[in-house]
């Protein structure tokens, strides 16, 4: 049902987001769940959120405060107005740093924080994996819990007080219980009326965050603050945070544990906590084996795993250097006592492998965190379906609990992916199944039928770290009798009688396997659509690829790596990976109306992705957006044709040969480029004499468009350097045109012209190929093209084809031993995003740094920004600009004058050129000036 957006656009200074798109956009979390909201509020300020609940009052709707929509219950989804707290109220509104006294808005990201908090020695401790885009107000009311709880707690252990709204429009804040509050006495009475059901019911489990925290005002020091943490938005929507900091853990020591039996480690876990660790973390065979399977982290795992172990435990001790060396020392002894101990015929195998050095412990925490995600990227209908996933149980019981938990499993002809964090008895597991069909449905209700009669068995807690959504919230009869179930609903009503706020969740939860409410609804029509490129290795083929997205959030991520430079400037869940493979799902699956796939809101969808392949390498479940908008620029070329502007630039191969021959007409005419849709605050790059080279050689550079008309002097450079390490050079050639790559078509939308200049191409690579020859590109991702899209798109190109075409840093690795530097160089390197999707950035820092008398460091950046023609059209170019100004542009500022400046992106040059002022040049110019072979 709609609401009446424009009334509420009227009250609010933030955005109103009403289309289908909008919707379809926040109808998911990274549950199984879908509904979609009735529109979406973002705002502006904290006046934006009183006015919406004044809204909701009167109109008679519901509220949804959101996060980074990261929940794994189905807690952040309902029919509701929602509202997204990230994109404006996410700051530190008070922080005294000598008292380590911080009070923050609900939207502010956890990395954010610590991020700030470093350099004073502080942290916030509540450590969950999903720390780059979970935001406070999401953790405080799913009462989230990180890897180090059992040293820390959870949510509610760390947060001093909140303030915040209520349904009446009331503020009130949650702390200390205050004798003067109608609400907080109300309160503290239900509690003490229910005080013997309280102690009898609720399970003694550290994991314990289901239903509401009303034993948190029973005793001496009742604490409404805790009631309020945890009610995943049900009750009040939060403002402000005061937090309780702990000082940074600075000396830290890993011992890794090993076991020949998965029971063998859970059973171990009751003993190793005695020892105080702050993390004890679970590593199944299966994690094990996936990273063994990766070149990145076999060698970290050959390191750390010895051996066939079933399981691993990972132990982290964080005291003084010289105790938790003896507390490594006792982990060793215990494990012998225990009965296992390398080498010992009467003992089990097993043993302790120790990690004193710092980084190696991060690179086993490396593997540990990615292993989770390649173990949940499953490319079948059938998926790791969290539901159970959130299973606490006394740590006397996780042994006999996992076994239990397996045979359940195996009853409905299924299996879990298993990881823990063994410490607080806390088992994340997921069967397989496919929930596309009825049976999927019915096998999730038993197992989670018979799992929470088990967990209820074992005294345990089924909601113990993820909260209770949709998923969990109907079964808590199960662990909490009725009569505790009616004291929630009484909870409820005292605060929120009208059941503004978020219903269906905690109590009045609607049955966990209703269809309507999941991904696959009754209307759900996956589409056969023919396809530019083979998605044949998804069952399902583009549509299975967009249903991959799991919303997991990590390309919310700001810091670290490239994904996703549009979000990052923006700030919108439209402009994320996360948002554009919703609606792509949505639209393929009937569910966005017909013709969604090629309508002007995909398009918009897609307009500032700049295919920049991050999230191909970066995201999880590797969604590569670049290729599905690809998808959607030929669907949509194919349905509404092109604009001149982007035939100009898709033709750019083959009209350049005439533009260079008429160079000064061509280069005047540029002053002309807006009338077609270029931007005017930018000059378009000029035409040069085009590099013609020599016909051949033992080494054939692959003269791509950009390079050989607009930059000649570096394959001239690239040329000089190969020579001069004692091959001849040539250029790649055939009959006719010279050669391209097809890049500018396929992004313009054209993949049939694209795939002829490919075939041409991988015809004349594969002839000298065969006649020894090897092939050279300085264009990054007209090289790299050969090694992926290429691969989909020409039916006899390989990737043992691809990978034989070098990029020149990779040519150069080969053949550096006798490069020296002919005088002290410091040199910056920007990784164009290709090199860094495909792996291969390092290799420039490497060769540079391998020359005697040079120094290289890569700088840490996003995507440029440039990425072809997007900083050169008029509608992309204030963004491209921003893309740059996020890292790149100021790191290059920064530079000392002397540093050296590398991009091997002809773009990425330009774009440095324009936005920092600076000269930024080839690998190959640098190498021909800087070196003597
Ligand atoms: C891969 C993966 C790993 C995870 N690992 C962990 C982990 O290690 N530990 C852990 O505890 N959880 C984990 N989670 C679950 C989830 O990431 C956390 O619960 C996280 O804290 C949620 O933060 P968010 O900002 O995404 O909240 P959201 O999902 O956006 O919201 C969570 C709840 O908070 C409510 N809410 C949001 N803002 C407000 C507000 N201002 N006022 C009132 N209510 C509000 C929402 O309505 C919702 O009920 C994981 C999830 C995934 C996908
Ligand atoms: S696009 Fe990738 S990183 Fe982003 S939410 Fe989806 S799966 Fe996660
Ligand atoms: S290709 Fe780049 S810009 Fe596009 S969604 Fe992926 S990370 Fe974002």
């Amino acid at each position: 049902m709609a609401i009446d957006a424009e009334k509420l656009k009227s009250l609010v200074e933030g955005e109103v987001l009403s289309s289908s798109f909008d919707q379809g956009r926040y109808a998911t979390d990274a549950s199984i769940y879908q509904i979609r909201p009735r529109a979406v509020l973002i705002p502006k300020t904290w006046t934006d959120v009183e006015a919406a609940l004044d809204f909701a009052n009167s109109e008679g709707i519901s509220l949804l405060p959101r996060g980074g929509g990261t929940s794994q219950s189905g807690q952040t989804v309902g029919d509701a107005l929602v509202i997204d707290f990230t994109k404006h109220l996410n700051k530190v509104e008070h922080y005294d740093a000598k008292k380590g006294c911080i009070t923050v808005q609900p939207g502010l990201v956890l990395d954010d924080l610590n991020r700030r908090l470093k350099t004073d020695g502080w942290w916030y401790p509540v450590d969950v994996s999903t720390a780059s885009r979970a935001t406070l107000g999401g953790m405080a009311a799913n009462n989230s819990c990180g890897s180090r709880s059992i040293r820390y707690g959870k949510m509610q252990d760390n947060v001093e007080a909140l303030e915040a709204i209520l349904a009446n429009g009331e503020m009130h804040r949650f702390a200390a219980l205050r004798p003067d509050a109608a609400l907080d006495t109300d309160m503290r009475a239900l509690a003490l009326r229910e005080e013997v059901e309280i102690r009898a019911r609720f399970p003694k489990v550290l994991r314990r965050v289901g239903g509401y925290n009303i034993d948190a005002l029973l005793g001496d020091a009742p604490n409404m603050g805790q009631l309020l943490i945890g009610s995943e938005g049900t009750l009040a929507i939060t403002k402000s945070l005061d937090l309780k900091l702990s000082p940074t853990l600075t000396t830290k020591t890993l011992g890794v544990c090993h076991f020949p039996t998965f029971h063998a480690a859970m059973d171990a876990a009751q003993h190793i906590v005695k020892l105080n660790p702050v993390a004890v973390e679970l590593v199944d065979h299966n994690m094990i084996r996936l990273g063994r399977g990766i070149p990145q982290f076999k060698p970290i795992v050959d390191r750390f795993v010895k051996g066939e172990p079933a399981a691993l435990l990972l132990v982290e001790f964080a005291e003084t250097n010289a105790e938790n060396r003896r507390r490594l020392s006792a982990l060793g002894d215990l494990m012998a006592e225990l009965g296992f101990r390398w080498g010992d015929p009467g003992k089990r195998e097993g043993g302790v492998v120790e990690a004193e050095d710092p980084s190696f412990q991060a690179e086993i925490w490396g593997v540990r965190t990615q292993g989770l995600n390649i173990m949940m990227s499953m490319r079948s209908e059938g998926k790791p379906v969290s539901f159970v996933e959130d299973c606490a149980v006394p740590l006397e019981h996780l042994a006999d609990f996992t076994t239990k938990l397996t045979e359940v499993f195996r009853k409905h002809g299924t299996d879990g992916t298993w990881y823990a964090h063994a410490s607080v008895g806390l088992l994340h597991v997921r069967p397989v199944l496919n929930l596309r069909q009825d049976m999927g449905l019915r096998k999730m209700r038993a197992i989670a039928e018979e799992a929470f009669d088990l967990v209820a068995a074992f005294k345990g807690s089924h909601s113990g770290e993820h909260g209770d959504g949709i998923v969990r919230s109907e079964f808590h009869e199960r662990m909490y009798g009725v009569r505790m179930v009616r004291t929630f609903a009484e909870v409820k009503d005292r605060f929120d009688p009208g059941g503004v706020m978020n219903p269906g969740k905690i109590v009045r939860a609607p049955k966990m396997d209703e269809r309507s409410l999941t991904r696959w609804p009754e209307n759900y029509d996956p589409q056969n659509r023919s396809t530019v490129f083979d998605w044949s290795d998804w069952p399902g083929g583009l549509t299975g690829a967009a249903e991959m997205c799991n919303n997991n959030g990590a390309c919310r991520k700001s810091t670290t790596g490239v994904m996703c430079p549009s979000f990052r400037v923006t700030g919108d869940e439209k402009d994320l990976t996360r948002g554009r493979a919703n609606v792509l799902r949505l639209a393929l699956t009937g569910q966005l109306g017909k013709d969604a796939f090629t309508s002007d809101q995909m398009a918009e969808a897609m307009e500032l992705c700049v295919g920049c392949k991050a999230c191909k390498s970066e995201c999880p479940m590797s969604i590569d957006m670049a290729k599905m908008k690809a998808e959607v620029q030929a669907a949509r070329v194919a349905s509404v044709g092109l604009k001149l502007r982007d035939r100009i630039i898709a033709s750019l191969p083959r009209m350049a040969s005439a533009a260079t021959k008429l160079a000064p007409l061509a280069n005047a005419s540029r002053g002309l480029a807006h009338f077609v849709g270029f931007s005017t605050s930018r000059k378009l790059p000029a035409f040069k004499r085009a590099f013609a080279g020599k016909p051949d050689g033992e080494v054939l550079l692959f003269a791509d468009t950009f390079n050989r008309y607009f930059d000649p002097e570096t394959l001239a450079a690239a040329q000089r350097v190969i020579e001069r390490a004692g091959f001849s050079v040539g250029v790649l050639s055939i009959k006719g045109r010279p050669l391209c790559c097809g890049r500018t078509y396929l992004s313009a939308g054209l993949p049939d012209k694209a795939k002829a200049e490919l075939e041409r191409t991988t015809i004349a690579m594969r002839d000298a190929l065969d006649a020894g020859k090897v092939i050279v590109g300085l264009e990054p991702s007209c090289t790299l093209m050969f090694r992926d899209e290429a691969v989909n798109l020409i039916s006899d190109w390989t990737a043992d084809d691809g990978a034989q075409i070098l990029t020149f840093a990779e040519f150069i690795a080969q053949h550096s031993d006798h490069l020296t530097a002919r005088s002290e160089t410091k040199v910056m390197v920007h990784g164009h995003c290709h090199q860094k999707a495909m792996g291969v950035a390092q290799t420039t820092v490497d060769v540079i740094s391998g020359i005697e008398g040079a120094k290289a460091q890569m700088i840490e950046s996003s995507c440029c920004g440039m990425a072809g023609p997007f900083g050169y059209q008029a509608e992309t170019e204030e963004v491209s600009r921003q893309m740059a100004e996020l890292s790149l542009a100021p790191a290059v500022r920064a530079a000392l004058p002397d540093t050296v400046v590398v991009a091997d992106g002809f773009s990425c040059r330009c774009q440095i050129a324009d936005v920092a002022g600076r000269e930024a040049m080839s690998l190959a110019k640098l190498l021909d000036r800087m070196t003597c072979l």
